[in-house]
């Protein structure tokens, strides 16, 4: 929880996080391989600063609720306030970008799903965001250039590339704004490629994010 989460070193910004806006379904294979339509409008939902914990070293995960999902997504950090902003605002007002887990309690969500409950309890619950350290957004040229992946106990499991995104960065940032204020420290997580799956405890996984960060972190209880 946020009292255990620590901005890594070279950290960008001091701001303490307020919350993290997420996006479902931002790649069609991803809307695919769990049967759901590609909306028009993004799909948005929240997770509170509750939700945050560092990726590494390791980080827990609830061993009582049924199968909690990897969803593998990149994450932008927001360094200044924006509403209703435009695209060229948007881009002003993000400093980073790092890699982040978009743990999903997927039995849950299924019966909440079914039930036509919101998905909180699947999503928003204590340590359900594990993030990484920042890389500048200055160290990436093309915003619609950056690769991403996940490997468990050795085994790729989840490849992206923000090329594929339905909604780019930008649009998102920006379609996220006209909804909800964004605080400088708040983050947005940008959808899951496909892939998605069970974590266990004991589980070692490595996280790239383009040439910039390979991350090695494990699953515990
Ligand atoms: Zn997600």
């Amino acid at each position: 929880m946020l009292q255990h989460f620590h901005w890594h070193s070279g950290d960008i910004i001091p701001h303490r996080p307020g919350k993290v806006v997420c996006v479902g379904r931002n790649y069609v294979a991803h809307a695919a391989e769990l049967g759901n339509e590609v909306p028009e409008e993004p799909l948005l939902f929240i997770k509170p600063a509750t939700a945050l914990t560092a990726l590494e070293p390791g980080f827990i995960i609830p061993v009582d609720r049924g199968e909690v999902h990897h969803e593998t997504e990149l994450a932008l950090l927001v360094g200044q306030p924006l509403t209703r902003a435009n695209t060229e605002q948007a881009a002003a007002a993000i400093l980073g970008i790092g890699i982040a887990l978009d743990l999903t309690l997927r039995d849950l969500q299924n019966q909440l799903k079914a039930l036509r409950q919101p998905w909180e309890k699947a999503k928003a619950f204590d340590d359900s965001c594990p993030v990484s350290r920042w890389v500048p957004i200055t160290a990436f040229p093309s915003w619609d250039d950056i690769a991403f992946s996940l490997q468990v106990n050795g085994e790729p499991r989840q490849s992206g590339h923000s090329s594929l995104m339905i909604w780019s960065m930008l649009e998102l940032t920006t379609a996220i704004s006209q909804h909800f204020t964004l605080l400088p420290g708040d983050l947005i997580l940008t959808g899951t490629p496909a892939g998605v799956g069970p974590l266990h405890p004991g589980d070692q996984l490595t996280l790239e994010l383009a040439q910039q960060l390979r991350i090695h972190c494990q699953v515990s209880r």
